[in-house]
């Protein structure tokens, strides 16, 4: 028994430093993408329900990397978040948003809104409001077209920080939306003290909506909840006419999801756009 626990401890070991070599070489790389500009943005609509007009996108990022492909976000952003290289990507895609909407703001595209993801990780970034209205400024945008998407995560660390951070951006006049509604903590005293404008309601909520009877009432209470507070709802993940029917009907503002469309590059979203494809 002492052998196979000795062995076992030896494989162990063995996983660890394979494990670890794995993430310094997903770090180096990440530092090549940043510098190579590998990473590119893509976009994902947002349906008004009340006109069935599109005036925002969320950016998602991706990785072009250079032998593994096309990398959707869970395969870096975790380790991003741990080697804190999530600080300079944050900053890339900021940056990248708001040279995109310089490009759409004088065209047929000029209504669009783009909303970027920012974990709790770059709110800690004391520099990072700064360098978002350095964005702004540097591409001539308009702070009334960015959004920013943040977790439940910055309602319970740092709270005073994360306060002061969101009370900054949203004077300048970034929206601010909540990502992930209803999975995190359930604190809603936030929903008070914070400047949010938008609530985004998790896809874990919305999949069976017209199914299950707890996900239609959450559903239902968590419209309501809001809307008397003055704050506008977004569903996540719509894949169906009969979710889209049923937030719809319960007045839900905004939808994003499959049925819509799927995060498309920004040439492909213009294409979609201008042939009415998206609504
Ligand atoms: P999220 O912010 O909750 O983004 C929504 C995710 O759901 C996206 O995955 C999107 O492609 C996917 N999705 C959208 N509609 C549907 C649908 O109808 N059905 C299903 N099954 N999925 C749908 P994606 O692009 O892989 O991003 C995953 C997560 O990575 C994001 O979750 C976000 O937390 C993070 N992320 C993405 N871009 C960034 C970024 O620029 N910065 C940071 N910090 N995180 C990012
Ligand atoms: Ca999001
Ligand atoms: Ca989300
Ligand atoms: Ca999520």
């Amino acid at each position: 028994a002492k052998e196979q626990g000795r062995n076992t401890y030896q494989f162990y070991t063995e996983g660890m430093q394979e494990r670890e070599v794995k993430r310094l070489e997903l770090d180096k790389d990440l530092n090549h993408a940043l510098a190579n500009d590998e990473f590119v943005l893509y976009f994902q609509p947002q349906l008004d329900l009340n006109d069935s007009s599109i005036n925002s996108v969320e950016a998602l990022i991706r990785w072009q990397h250079p032998r593994r492909g096309l990398l959707p976000p869970v395969d870096f952003i975790p380790l991003a978040e741990e080697s804190g290289r999530i600080t300079d990507i944050g900053r890339w895609v900021v940056m990248a948003a708001c040279r995109q909407l310089a490009k759409w703001q004088n065209g047929p595209y000029a209504n669009l809104r783009i909303a970027v993801n920012l974990s709790g990780r770059e709110l800690d970034d004391e520099s990072i409001v700064e360098h978002i209205q350095e964005a702004l400024e540097a591409n001539g945008v308009s702070a009334d077209r960015l959004e920013v998407e943040l977790t439940e995560e910055i309602f319970i660390q740092n709270i005073e920080h994360n306060l002061n951070q969101l009370t900054k951006l949203h004077k300048l006049g970034v929206h601010l939306a909540i990502d992930d509604f209803g999975v995190g903590y359930s604190s809603l005293g936030y929903l008070r003290d914070f400047p949010v404008d938008l609530l985004k309601i998790d896809r874990s909520f919305i999949t069976e909506v017209t199914r299950r009877h707890d996900d239609a009432v959450i559903t239902r209470a968590v419209i309501n909840l809001a809307h008397n507070l003055g704050i506008q709802v977004v569903a996540e993940g719509v894949e169906t006419p009969e979710q889209l029917n049923f937030l719809k009907n319960h007045r839900c503002d905004l939808i994003q999801g499959y049925l819509i469309s799927r995060p498309i590059p920004a040439a492909e979203l213009e294409k979609a756009l201008s042939a009415g494809l998206l609504n």
